[in-house]
Order: structure tokens, then sequence, then C-alpha cells
């Protein structure tokens, strides 16, 4: 009885360590599949299925643009079947990790490969991002969040099942299935802001805090103010950027201002309490919680910012 209760115990401790936060899919032997951060970790559960093992490089909770890679991250890309990154500020590691990686066999998808890129823009009233407090390379360029878009998503889904499809034939049917029924699902989201947009009071939102939603503004033919570029690290605005917010959300009486997830900035409270204006959250899905993670999905993610967008061009 008591060696049958510790092979329990071992069992139970060996289970546990196979599967640590970041990972999904227990099979050892089918697909591979490795990812820079959550929202590629979303797109290739979406397409892949609940079967196939999934790595995420980055952990859950932590702000991406500040994420350093571990030796671990390697190991992991040397041994995967597929890898798949963005491409942008916020995994400008990944470009260095994959020039000493070693595995021919691997297949590579960069996200914004995918579609077509839009560049980073500084508005009027914007904070100009200065040199130091650029990320990478490929800072001032082009804007990395072209996830934020769900047209975007299904051209990268459609990448992502062709992929799996070749690297995996045998099981190229569920594949296009789940592809299908996320393209459904997309289609819905899309069909929704548009909806939103079209029937809105105004189209004109702010951002008191940086600004992931271009190729979102973009889609929806929306106008945006906010204080600070894409992924800027920026977090103290310069007194005529304040001023500039205050005076358009006064002039066109914006009910609501934008805030985004890991913000510094103390900006949203001090706009709100200078005009009166809301603070509502724009989730630009770069990460999620702990407890969050592999349950929160981007089709959730966007279905609550279309409805805080709602509120907010009304
Ligand atoms: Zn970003």
């Amino acid at each position: 009885m008591r060696k049958l209760w510790m092979a329990l115990v071992l069992m139970l401790v060996i289970f546990c360590t196979g599967c640590t936060a970041q990972n999904a899919g227990t099979e050892e032997d089918g697909l591979r599949i490795v990812v820079s951060a959550y929202p590629a970790y979303d797109f290739a559960r979406q397409v892949a299925g609940e079967g196939v093992q999934i790595r995420m490089l980055t952990r859950p909770g932590i702000d991406p643009h500040e994420y350093e890679p571990t030796p671990q991250n390697m190991i992991d890309i040397e041994n995967c079947d597929i890898f798949i990154y963005n491409g942008g500020e916020s995994d400008v590691w990944v470009d260095e990790l994959l020039k000493s990686v070693e595995n021919d066999s691997m297949r590579i998808i960069r996200m914004m490969d995918c579609v077509t890129l839009l560049e980073e823009e500084t508005v009027e009233g914007m904070e100009v991002e200065t040199e130091d407090h650029a990320h990478g390379e490929t800072s001032e360029e082009y804007d990395e969040h072209v996830w934020l878009s769900p047209v975007n998503v299904m051209q990268i889904a459609g990448s992502l099942c062709d992929t799996l499809t070749k690297a995996d034939p045998e099981n190229a049917e569920t594949y296009e299935e789940n592809t299908a029924e996320f393209l459904s699902a997309l289609e819905e989201l899309d069909a929704r802001f548009r909806e939103i947009a079209a029937n809105a009071k105004r189209t004109t939102v702010v951002f008191a805090d940086r600004f992931p939603a271009r190729y979102f503004t973009e889609e929806y033919g929306l106008t945006y103010y906010a204080a600070f570029p894409g992924c800027s690290s920026q977090t103290e605005p310069s007194a005529a950027t304040v001023a500039f917010l205050i005076d358009k959300i006064r002039e066109e009486e914006i009910p609501f201002v934008f805030s985004v997830p890991y913000s510094l900035s103390s900006l949203p409270q001090t706009i709100s309490e200078e005009t009166g204006a809301g603070i509502l959250m724009f989730n630009s899905f770069h990460n999620v919680s702990d407890r969050e993670f592999g349950q929160v999905t981007y089709i959730d993610v966007m279905t609550e910012n279309a409805q805080a967008l709602a509120r907010a061009l009304n």
C-alpha cells in the first residue's frame, strides 16, 4: 500500500513538472510549437487545437516590452517544429536568438510578415519618442501591434494553418476545421466593430497613455489622439501634451479616455480629474496574467474592447 502511495505521489510530481504554466498539450511526439508571446500562443492554439504542445518563451503577467531572453529560450527553439513570433519592438530579442539557433527543420512564422504594415505615427499633440526611450532597432519604423486588427488576425490564422498542415499533413483536416471556426469568430468580431463605428455618435478616441491601436483605428476608420506613440516606454508627458489632450476632450466632449495594460503613467487619472472624462481599459493583448493564461482568448479580450469602444464613442 505504501509503495503504491509513493508511486502515485511520484507520478503526480512528474505530471506537474511536465505542465508548467507556459505549456499546453502533453503529447511528447506530436507537433512542437514555440511562440515568443501570448498573441501568437492564442492564435496557434486556436488553429492547432488542444492536443498540440505549445510553449511560450515569455512568461504570463510580465510586460513583454521589458523581457530579457534566457538560455532556456534557445533550447526551446532548437527543439521545436514551428516557431512563431511577432517581429516587432517587444520581441526584438528574437532576431539575435535566431542567429545562434541550430535547427534546420524548423518552420518560422513572423506575424508581421503576414499583413500589410503601417508605420508608427506621431500625431498632433503626441509626445515625440526620443532615442533613449526607443526599445530596439525597429522603433520609429513599423508599428508592431498588428494583431489588434481582427482582419490581420484572419491573415495570420491562414498562414498558421498553411504551415501546420505542411509540417503535419496527417492532421491537416483538424487544422483546417479549427481555422474555419476561428475565422468565423473573427468575422463576427470584425462585423461588431464595424457596426459600432458606423452607428457611433463620434469617431474620435483619446488614449491618455501609449497607443497600441494604430491598426485597429485604421481598420475601423477612427481618428485618435494619444500621449505616447506605439510601444513607447515614456511615462511623463510634457505640459504641452497634457494641455493638448485636455483641450481636445473638452472641445469634442469626449466622455472616456483609454488606458492600456502595464501602464506606468498617472496621466489617465490626471486627465480624468481635470476633464471629468471616465477611464476605460483598451486591452492591447500583449500578455495575460498567470491566472488567465491559456484561458483568456483574443476573442474574449476584443469582445471586452468592443464594449469599451461602444461606450467611448457614444
Ligand atoms: Zn507594444
